[in-house]
């Protein structure tokens, strides 16, 4: 059992600079929580805070129902594993995985037991007598895993484990994560800038900028209703497309376009009439169609998909555009080609929230 329960957290460091303003959450027990956004946006210095590695400047912290705001990390029950894998280089993969049991003075034989279980998740097992400078990066950042695995910690704390790995052992490694979430049933909290990991990895995600929570959902819910231009920006790749666009009358018209509007997007958009609003399109949500002139730029083929980068143009104006299409196309710069828009998202121009 590990529910944490996350109320109020502020961090101002000495310097004054405030890292978290505010941040509420509620992590049911086994729940795999990723936090992300930009470099910077407080994601380390909150999970820091829970970990215990941090001082809390306001807020309060419980696990199970026990208040840990002030409680010393080593008494919290929570184990982390870095970036760096802070692996002991003179120690055995055996001996790093063994070291925090050592230190405890555990019963070897119990130490011997839990290790090579460890070990055995991991795939370890043959790797147990080398010295960490003798595996791969990849096989190192599993010894990390293995060393908060052989703890039995109540809570898995990630702070961007994956980011010194190439791609493919990245997304392998994200599955061999997936797995041990699944099979030790644990609560994890998992910190990354990358969306694709929070897409892939997370029960829920945390969407933060600027030390602010933006939004807290599944991540088909961040994709599909993402609540505010940052997050609608920030999950997706490529990012979503923004187009200013003025709702007049039954239509959405822009500098260079003007599109009828749906009847269920005329009734979300009853109060914006006459206003200039965002509308937000998902490159894998246009089509080749008959709405929209495209003059292309640039075609990356992907195999089962075409990157097409390039610009509506209208009169004098131009607005750039990439389209995620299906299939292998074929198009030179200068081509003209339409498309059409599946799903709109809309955005207030001046509170930059989704309009629902
Ligand atoms: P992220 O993990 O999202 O990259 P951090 O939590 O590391 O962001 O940092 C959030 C903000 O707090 C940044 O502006 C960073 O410069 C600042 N910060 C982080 N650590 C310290 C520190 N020890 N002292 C002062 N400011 C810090």
């Amino acid at each position: 059992m590990a529910q944490i329960s996350i109320e109020h957290l502020d961090k101002i460091y000495d310097n004054n600079v405030q890292a978290v303003f505010d941040f509420n959450l509620e992590v049911k027990d086994g729940e795999l929580i990723v936090l992300v956004g930009p470099s910077g946006c407080g994601k380390s210095t909150t999970l820091r805070m829970i970990a215990g590695l941090e001082d809390i400047s306001a807020g309060k912290l419980l696990l199970d129902g026990k208040d840990i705001t002030t409680t010393p990390a080593k008494d919290r029950d929570m184990a982390m594993v870095f970036q760096n894998y802070a692996l002991y280089g003179h120690m055995t993969i055996y001996e790093n995985m063994a070291f925090s049991l050592t230190l405890r003075k555990e019963d070897p034989n119990v130490i011997h037991r839990k290790v090579l279980a460890a070990a055995e998740i991991l795939g370890l097992t043959d790797q147990l007598n080398k010295k960490p400078k003798q595996l791969s990066g990849g096989q190192r950042q599993r010894v990390a895993m293995g060393r908060a695995i052989v703890r039995n910690p109540k809570v898995f704390l990630f702070d961007e484990p994956l980011s010194n790995l190439d791609a493919k052992l990245r997304g392998a490694t994200r599955r061999e994560i997936l797995l041990l979430h699944k099979r030790m049933n644990a609560t994890m909290l998992y910190v990354t800038h990358d969306q694709t990991e929070a897409l892939t990895l997370a029960d829920r995600i945390v969407c933060m900028s600027m030390g602010h929570v933006q939004q807290v959902g599944t991540p088909l819910e961040l994709y599909d209703s993402p609540a505010n231009l940052f997050v609608a920006s920030f999950i997706g790749l490529p990012p979503m497309n923004f187009f200013d666009v003025t709702v007049q009358g039954d239509r959405l018209v822009s500098g260079t376009f003007s599109l009828p509007l749906r009847p269920a997007e005329a009734e979300k958009l009853n109060g914006y009439q006459g206003k200039t609003i965002v509308l937000g399109v998902r490159p894998e949500d246009i089509v080749v169609g008959d709405d929209v002139p495209v003059k292309v730029f640039s075609n990356e083929n992907l195999g089962m998909n075409t990157l097409v980068h390039g610009h509506i143009v209208s009169g004098g104006a131009s607005v750039p555009i990439t389209c995620k299409l299906r299939g292998w196309c074929d198009y030179k710069q200068d081509d003209e080609i339409r498309v059409n828009f599946n799903k709109r998202h809309f955005f207030d121009k001046e509170t930059t929230e989704a309009i629902r």
